[in-house]
């Protein structure tokens, strides 16, 4: 069983065609959209989690790329540098699914792995380049 994070680029062209559809359709695997920008005749973004086979995993993804789209991994983890962190939650402003909050008690700040997205959103936005993203 294989279960991959994928960072897809949508060309224009294929921007509103229903390829994630034909993943859970012709090849059996199952499809978590964790971020999209998609835009009609516009290039897209999608960052999914797919669940499945094996041999139909690399079967799906070898149907994405023939429909056009580039296909990478994407990141599986966030790391935190706690020697350069300061606890002064900028991140967790731009943090959509409250993945990085301050604990009310200690202001901390606290990581939930389970809400992260990986949008990278808080790489950006941490003035003490205290996050990344590992693959
Ligand atoms: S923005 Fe950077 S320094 Fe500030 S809390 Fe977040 S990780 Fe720490
Ligand atoms: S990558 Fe950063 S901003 Fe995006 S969901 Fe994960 S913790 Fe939050």
């Amino acid at each position: 069983m294989a279960r991959k994070r994928l960072d897809l680029t949508f060309p224009p062209r294929q921007s509103l065609k229903p390829v994630i559809y034909h993943l859970v359709k012709d090849y059996d695997l199952v499809p978590n959209i964790l971020r999209a920008q998609i835009h009609p005749a516009q290039e897209g973004r999608m960052v999914l989690e797919v669940t499945g086979p094996k041999e139909a995993f690399q079967a799906g993804v070898a149907f994405l790329e023939e429909q056009g789209l580039t296909v990478s991994e994407a990141a599986s983890d966030i790391v935190l540098d706690d020697e350069r962190c300061v606890d002064c939650g900028l991140c967790t402003a731009v943090c959509k699914p409250d993945a990085l909050t301050l604990d009310p008690d200690t202001q901390k700040l606290r990581f939930d792995k389970d809400k992260c997205v990986y949008c990278e959103a808080c790489v950006i936005a941490c003035p003490r380049r205290a996050i990344s993203l590992t693959f």
